[in-house]
């Protein structure tokens, strides 16, 4: 149960004075649902402005205040281009108040021609143009006057003003209760760290950025201490020990010897299910690196111990193409491998869950339908869970409750994440690395190609699918915009298709499953040669015979997404070429990213400078990232606050593993506050 002292924070935010309805959507957006979010939302930076008579005493690049009359307003010529609203001053000077997007609506509406307004924001100039884009504060004249000099500018979502933010700002704060400290009094004096509470109301009133570092180093405090928490649960727990005689893992005819890293990851595997506690491991390993073959070893060890093994995959595709991989490689063992998604439905299904209850189904892939209520097992002993980054913490702890006794857990990843990311998304686990491609592996011929040259790429695919070959065509990444993302693919797919008719399949997350599934077996029977595609290929797709990739909008991918991509290519023995096509306006960090995936090939290094990249790239003021969970610590507080948090929670957990002493108690009113309550509800009395 959350500790009393908090319920003021995690009221509705409703509860402070001024929202109603109307205020709770943008509210939302801002992911500010409750007081306590409200307060952790502090403002993005600090303007100081001038108020001035005339355009003529302001200076281009300067924050102000200045009293104009609205004299016309300007629809964009496309549905893309600004709303711009024309105002004068009072010695007849113009300024062009520009709005994009959506706030057009509200602009028009708040600045109507003829009648003057107070408004404040940064003059800058657009051609010979004088103009405001996205002016802080539109204010009629009768309301109280810009009086601070210095104000805070939060971030704002349509519907909310600065001063209806600053306002609730205020008030979160004022509800703000005194909490006892559950950072270690030696640090918090060594960083001259303020409180908690004075730290919140320092980040809405200044640049405070020992104030910031403290809450950053709070959360990610509360997140190693969660994922400590679990470890040692999971540690405690009596789950069954898994140990293979060997003799069905002798039966196996793989055309390969296993690389050292196989080799090393299989035995650290065998390891842990030889124990009473369930495994909790990583196996962490690039694109083409072979993860598959060490999982159907530790698969084949739970069989030959007498239990059975789920293998789950985040999509259709996947687990059916798992599914045939592992069949035909489990061929010679006799063990029966079966395969259960979603559409799987009447009496193929029945008999599938029949085959699981009673046992004689000894491996099942699947997707999420594996761990439905309606399936039973007879004996789960390992879960394999594929692409690991897709489920949260709570996910994995959920799966792990299926069956009497806990399974062990296996989960793989493609993603060659950097050691930080992996500890703060994965500190519950042991990591394997499988650092080390099997041998014999072509280099792939990566090249930036500007987007003006596309009518040369197209007849370079052209003459690809001419010589027989096949090839993947990406369109460019949509950040939460699954529609737009579908309709540039579609654009894309029609003008390939005019060119090369029938030779085109288009898949992406929108499409029917059954027109997906249709679309790459095509593909992967060499029937059609050219796929059009989403991300949705990212993960896992395994076409040998495709060995040219053209990735649109590369600029718009992470570069852990780009390597995924490209490692679609270069699983054969045919030579093979990946082109990044990109934008003609690109940032110079944007060049040098793109410039390191035609350098390199090391997942584990791209991986790596990426952060290293972004991490700096964040001074620029990004705050959340998808890759981390966290909310509040940017990419380069956690590469600096990391370790020494980690290193505090282990030596917390070392001291008062039951969170039961001063600081102890203190540490599970941070893991409420930071919701990480999973850890504490492994304690007693949580
Ligand atoms: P991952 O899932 O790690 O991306 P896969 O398991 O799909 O990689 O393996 C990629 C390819 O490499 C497969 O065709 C697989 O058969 C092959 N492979 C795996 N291990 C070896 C090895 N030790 N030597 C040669 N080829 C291997
Ligand atoms: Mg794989």
């Amino acid at each position: 149960m959350r500790p009393e002292i908090l319920n003021p924070l995690f009221a509705e935010v409703d509860t402070l004075d001024g929202v109603g309805p109307k205020l709770r959507k943008p509210l939302e957006k801002l992911r500010c649902t409750r007081v306590r979010d409200v307060a952790y939302h502090w403002p993005e930076r600090f303007v100081t402005r001038r108020p001035v008579d005339t355009l003529d005493d302001a200076g281009e690049g300067e924050q102000i205040i200045i009293a104009l009359t609205v004299t016309e307003h300007r629809a964009g010529a496309s549905r893309r281009a600004p709303f711009r609203a024309l105002a004068s001053d009072s010695a007849g000077n113009i300024l062009a108040l520009t709005f994009f997007g959506r706030s057009s609506f509200t602009a028009k509406k708040e600045l109507p021609v003829g009648e003057k307004r107070r408004v404040a924001g940064k003059l800058e100039r657009y051609g010979d143009m004088l103009q405001m884009v996205h002016p802080d504060h539109v204010l009629k004249m009768e309301d109280a006057a810009l009086g601070q000099m210095r104000e805070p500018v939060y971030s704002l979502a349509e519907g909310l003003t600065q001063p209806r933010m600053a306002s609730l700002a205020a008030q979160a704060l004022d509800k703000l209760p005194a909490l006892p400290e559950w950072i270690e009094p030696g640090l918090l004096a060594k960083e001259k760290w303020p409180d908690w509470r004075e730290a919140l109301r320092s980040v809405h009133a200044r640049d405070d950025e020992a104030a910031k570092d403290r809450l950053a180093y709070d959360e990610l405090l509360a997140n190693a201490l969660a994922l400590q928490l679990v470890r040692a649960d999971n540690r405690r727990k009596r789950g069954r020990a898994l140990a293979g005689d060997g003799s069905l893992r002798g039966k196996l005819q793989l055309p390969f010897p296993l690389t050292g890293a196989q080799q090393r990851s299989i035995a650290e595997i065998e390891g842990d299910l030889a124990q009473d506690a369930p495994m909790l491991r990583l196996l962490q390993g690039d694109v083409g690196a072979g993860k598959t073959v060490v999982a159907l070893h530790a698969m084949l060890v739970a069989v030959e111990a007498g239990a059975q093994a789920a293998l789950l995959a985040p999509t259709e595709i996947l687990a059916r193409q798992h599914f045939e991989t592992l069949k035909a490689m489990a061929r010679p063992t006799g063990v029966e491998v079966a395969l259960l998604t979603g559409r799987d439905k009447g009496k193929p299904r029945e008999s599938i869950l029949m085959g699981l209850m009673d046992g004689s189904i000894q491996i099942v892939v699947g997707t999420h339908a594996i761990f439905q209520e309606a399936v039973q097992y007879r004996d789960l002993g390992l879960v394999v869970v594929d692409e690991q980054h897709r489920f949260g913490v709570s996910q994995r702890l959920q799966m792990a409750g299926k069956g009497k006794r806990p399974p062990h857990t296996l989960s793989m990843t493609a993603t060659p994440i950097p050691r930080t990311l992996t500890l703060a998304n994965y500190g519950e686990m042991e990591v394997s690395r499988l650092d080390e491609l099997p041998p014999g592996r072509q280099a792939i011929d990566t090249r930036v190609v500007g987007m003006d040259r596309l009518p040369e790429v197209v007849e370079a695919v052209g003459r690809h699918l001419a010589s027989g070959q096949q090839a993947y065509w990406v369109c460019p990444m949509v950040r939460d915009e699954e529609g737009m993302e579908k309709a540039a693919a579609e654009q894309r797919f029609a003008a390939l298709k005019a060119r090369f008719d029938d030779d085109v399949v288009l898949v992406h997350g929108q499409l029917e499953p059954a027109l997906k599934d249709a679309a790459m077996a095509r593909f992967a029977a060499g029937d059609a040669r050219l796929l059009v595609a989403t991300t949705v290929i990212e993960v896992g797709v395994d076409v040998p015979a495709s060995t040219l990739i053209v990735i649109e909008q590369a600029e718009s991918f992470g570069l852990a997404q780009l390597h995924q991509l490209r490692g679609r290519v270069g699983r054969g023995s045919e030579k093979s070429v990946c082109l990044l096509l990109r934008g003609n306006q690109l940032s110079e960090t944007g060049q040098r990213r793109l410039a390191l995936m035609r350098e390199t090939q090391d997942g584990f290094r791209i991986a790596e400078e990426d952060l290293e990249l972004r991490g700096g790239g964040e001074l620029l003021g990004t705050r959340q990232s998808g890759d981390t969970p966290f909310r509040i610590a940017t990419l380069e507080q956690m590469q600096r606050l990391l370790d020494p948090a980690t290193d505090d929670a282990r030596l917390l957990m070392e001291r008062d593993s039951g969170l039961e002493g001063e600081r102890g108690e203190a540490a599970r009113i941070l893991l409420y506050l930071h919701e990480r309550d999973m850890g504490v509800r492994t304690l007693r009395g949580g």
